[in-house]
């Protein structure tokens, strides 16, 4: 490294930079030493608000390359012709814990994918699981109350955690992958990754079909035991943070082969499950797996803060070909992102380089906290205008789309939460299944409340009886269950 003379914030040179101004030598300090000041109140701010969720993460840069052209299915130029390039960027992360949280806690993992396109930013903002908790934002907050810390105690409590899944049987499948193996993945390049909603593409002609991605690791899946992960935690909290940089600086570049479903529109009205249901997955053997391309992970961040931490993604930044979907938690998610970060990093964080597009960007947008570069300089800022500049482009403008029914709030009480949690549990080897009952028996065992066991043991039992019966009995309730014929 090559030395340089320090300056100030405004560029001036600092003289001293380990004895500040005083009168006399024993003090007191003198104000008008200014370079202190400056130094003492930068440090001051030096943090902005984590994350409210995703705090913990990880990032890297990278490559993804079209190895199956979709340009049948979608004019997303990313996913065009094969051997198309596009940069990339991903942050990784655990979901509950705050900016210093364990790696290695069971917990879902962010897998949010910045996609720099010549027709704008593509951000899919997915986890490494094909579902989700819960399928309306409304129930959003409320559940990621459960997930943090109890406002008297400050500390985790399982009560709450187990009393809300209990309330919510939709929740059930994705507690059963949390609980299984796949809950603590050994390292992020270990994973997969999925978008998890449903969305929506568009070819040249105007055609759209239903899509859901998948990111299968070509690293193999690999995952850590409650022991290990614990053991882990303690010596190691940034285990999976390390990993990853220490993988991209050896050169051993990590991949995954990206697959999508492809559901064709009129599908949705007649198959067997919500289309747009992110509790549930479309069976493959309904909508096989089709590849697309390979991302290739091989560029650590130089700084951590300006590429990781002031990354913002979004699922609504689409581009040409990529629409949304009338997923109820999608659409909740596309105000909120966007609002968390105009909040955590501000109005104009896209004018951050990590999160900038790499393709000409000409808006009105004008002014506001932290406008960097020339902020539009003399360009025409309004429009409908008669003197040029940024016009509209139709080509550019959403597919139609037709919607039916009564404006109403729907409950979705009466729908099946149980049968694809039980397909997963069928699934899983024998010792998969004994340790996913361990897994939620020593989990459920500090919840204080008979009641709400009992609630979740229900749950249990409808995915499968055996399932049921064994945490039943792990948690020593093997006697009265008040399961009825409506399983
Ligand atoms: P398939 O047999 O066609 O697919 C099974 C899927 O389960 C594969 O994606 C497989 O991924 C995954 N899987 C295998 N072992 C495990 C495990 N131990 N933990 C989590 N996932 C695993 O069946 P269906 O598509 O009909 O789905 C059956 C059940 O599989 C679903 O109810 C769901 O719980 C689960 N699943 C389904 C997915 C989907 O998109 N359809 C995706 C992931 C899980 P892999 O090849 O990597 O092992």
């Amino acid at each position: 490294m090559t030395n340089q003379r320090l300056t100030t914030s405004w560029g001036a040179p600092v003289g001293d930079n380990q004895n500040s101004m005083t009168a006399g030598h024993r003090g007191p300090t003198l104000i008008q030493d200014v370079h202190l000041l400056e130094k003492l109140a930068h440090f001051n701010r030096e943090r902005i608000p984590e994350r409210v969720v995703h705090a913990k993460g990880g990032g890297a840069f990278g490559t993804f390359k079209v190895t199956n052209d979709m340009s049948k299915y979608t004019k997303a130029k990313l996913f065009n012709g094969v051997g198309k390039e596009t940069d990339m960027f991903i942050r990784f992360s655990t979901v509950a814990g705050e900016l210093g949280a364990a790696d290695t806690q069971r917990d879902p993992r962010g897998f949010a994918v910045k996609f720099y396109t010549e027709e704008g930013n593509y951000d899919l903002v997915g986890n490494n699981t094909p579902v989700f908790f819960i399928r309306d934002a409304i129930k959003f907050p409320d559940f990621i109350h459960t997930q943090k810390r109890d406002p008297r105690t400050h500390l985790k409590n399982p009560n709450s955690v187990w009393d809300f899944w209990s309330l919510s049987p939709e929740a059930l499948h994705q507690v059963t992958i949390l609980m299984s193996d796949r809950g603590i993945p050994a390292t992020w390049r270990h994973m997969h990754g999925f978008g998890s909603h449903t969305f929506k593409w568009v070819n040249a002609e105007g055609q759209a079909v239903w899509v859901k991605y998948h990111f299968k690791t070509n690293q193999g899946i690999k995952n850590l035991d409650n022991a290990t992960a614990e053991q882990i935690a303690g010596v190691n909290p940034d285990y999976h943070t390390e990993d990853l940089f220490n993988a991209i600086e050896n050169g051993d570049f990590p991949s995954w082969t990206l697959y999508v479903q492809i559901m064709p529109i009129e599908d949705a009205n007649t198959y067997r499950y919500d289309a747009f249901d992110v509790t549930k997955v479309w069976s493959q053997k309904d909508y096989p797996l089709i590849e697309v391309g390979t991302m290739t992970l091989n560029r650590n961040p130089e700084n951590y803060f300006a590429e990781v931490e002031q990354a913002t993604f979004t699922p609504g930044s689409f581009v040409p070909g990529i629409e949304a979907s009338p997923d109820k938690l999608l659409q909740g998610r596309l105000f909120a992102y966007g609002d968390a970060h105009r909040y955590r990093v501000g109005a104009n964080h896209n004018q951050l380089p990590v999160n900038s597009p790499k393709c000409p960007v000409h808006h009105h947008q004008r002014d506001g906290f932290m406008a960097t570069g020339d902020n539009g300089g003399r360009s025409m800022y309004y429009e409908p205008n008669s003197f040029g500049g940024p016009f509209e482009d139709p080509s550019a403008k959403q597919t139609p789309f037709e919607v039916t029914g009564e404006a109403a709030q729907v409950s979705y009480d009466s729908e099946d939460h149980y049968s694809q949690a039980g397909d997963l549990y069928r699934l899983l080897s024998e010792d998969e299944r004994t340790r996913l009952v361990a897994n939620i028996v020593g989990s459920m065992m500090p919840v204080q409340y008979e009641e709400i066991k009992r609630r979740q043991i229900e749950h249990f039992y409808k995915a499968d009886p055996e399932y049921g019966t064994r945490i039943a009995e792990g948690l020593g309730l093997s006697v009265e269950l008040k399961v009825t014929e409506e399983v």
